[in-house]
């Protein structure tokens, strides 16, 4: 375990800056039983901020895929209506959330993908209210991640058990800002506003499209949504309260439009979906739409997520992160997309945020689909960026500006 002094300045951020707890906010805490610790010292912070209550949702991982191997898809695919009103009642009371991510890599494997799709779909159909609620900021959210053995081992593979688990700690520290003699808190109030200038200078230019290259072969244009925003770092939610979903975050991102995607992307980082590790994979996209995509390994399960729904063929979500960034300075391969995402340039299948277009998150969904939002129930990021990526922006009048070079921003 970590020291408790680093435990609590990293729990102190996430309940402080990442859901930012009001006064007398219901919060709702949900992680795997593998976090004990975290969630303990997280509870305690969020009464310090003068929380009312907090409610801790607890999962099991080795439960949850004992279920998947032994219930069948009917069972599965039965979510009952408590699970549904406990959502709701936290909505209705006003909860922010704080969600503890500490995923087992290859823990789902040899389960029938199909049968985690259904179970997946009907779950995501029954609770889209909370999707939407979550998505549109209605209230704050944040993820912060906490190492369990298996990941730890397979980030650090030289190292076994504990001395793992304190490696992958101190590497998840170094990433959220938290060190020993920082108060992270003020180190993330720069750090945002950092990431809300280059925010402005991408918004000042509204442009057209994107094009990126670089040697490995990607090459592939996106046009961006008409009056489209870009955001990272912090954000508000529809009553005025700050948050940052995510924590680290390094990335600034927008909203590309559904069916405006042409050409060939080829990931630079392998993909974590449902337990398991995508790895050297390209897709080709035609007017929006993957069209042909391939992988060396886990193709199935890129099949999968493109295939999950209508629009998880399509993009949802493009963000720019030079290449000079803390994460992808350590050198570490996280496994993990919270952390990887932020090592470099990528972008989401699946579901856009209402968020990255102007008054998006006031509009239903029919209206945003006029302006070329893409919706679905997947949100998957894969990375793409390199350090010898080149990013160009087409204004609405033809004049071509280079944002990106060598991976790095030049604007
Ligand atoms: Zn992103
Ligand atoms: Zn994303």
């Amino acid at each position: 375990m970590p020291k408790q002094s680093m435990l609590e300045k990293y729990a102190a951020l996430a309940v402080n800056v990442g859901a930012n707890v009001q006064k007398d906010q219901h919060v709702v805490v949900r992680a795997t039983t593998e976090n004990q610790s975290l969630v303990r010292e997280i509870v305690k912070q969020a009464y310090l901020a003068g929380a009312r209550k907090v409610s801790v949702d607890w999962s099991d991982d080795i439960v949850s895929r004992l279920g998947y191997a032994h219930q069948s898809v009917e069972t599965l695919e039965d979510i009952p209506e408590y699970v549904v009103n406990k959502a709701q009642y936290a909505v209705d009371s006003g909860a922010c959330f704080i969600s503890i991510t500490s995923p087992v890599p290859g823990l789902n494997k040899g389960i029938d993908p199909q049968k985690m799709q259904r179970a997946g779909i009907a779950a995501m159909k029954k609770m889209s209210f909370f999707q939407t609620h979550m998505m549109g900021n209605k209230t704050q959210w944040t993820i912060v991640a906490a190492p369990n053995t298996v990941w730890s081992e397979q980030v650090f593979t030289d190292l076994k058990g504990e001395e793992a688990n304190e490696a992958l700690w101190n590497a998840i520290f170094q990433a959220c800002r938290v060190t020993e003699d920082n108060d992270p808190v003020q180190a993330w109030e720069a750090h945002n506003d950092t990431l809300s200038k280059h925010n402005k200078i991408l918004n000042d230019y509204q442009f057209e499209t994107l094009s990126f290259k670089n040697s490995l072969g990607t090459d592939i244009t996106l046009k961006l949504v008409e009056n489209h925003v870009w955001a990272g770092g912090d954000e508000v939610t529809t009553k005025g309260v700050k948050f940052n979903p995510n924590i680290p975050t390094e990335e600034t991102f927008t909203m590309p439009h559904k069916t405006g995607t042409n050409g060939k992307v080829v990931a630079t980082k392998p993909l974590n979906y449902q337990g398991n590790l995508i790895e050297d994979f390209w897709l080709v996209f035609k007017d929006g739409k993957v069209v042909d995509y391939d992988a060396k390994k886990e193709k199935d399960t890129l099949k999968n997520l493109i295939e999950f729904d209508e629009g998880s063929c399509y993009l949802g979500e493009i963000a720019l992160i030079a290449h000079d960034s803390p994460i992808q300075n350590s050198g570490i391969l996280f496994l993990n997309t919270l952390f990887d995402e932020n090592a470099s340039c990528h972008m989401a299948l699946g579901r856009a945020y209402p968020m990255n277009v102007k008054d998006g998150t006031s509009l239903d969904q029919e209206s945003l689909k006029a302006l070329g939002y893409n919706h679905s129930m997947a949100h998957s990021d894969f990375m793409f960026g390199s350090e010898d990526l080149e990013v160009i922006g087409t204004t609405k009048d033809g004049k071509k500006v280079t944002i990106m070079k060598d991976g790095n921003f030049v604007i």
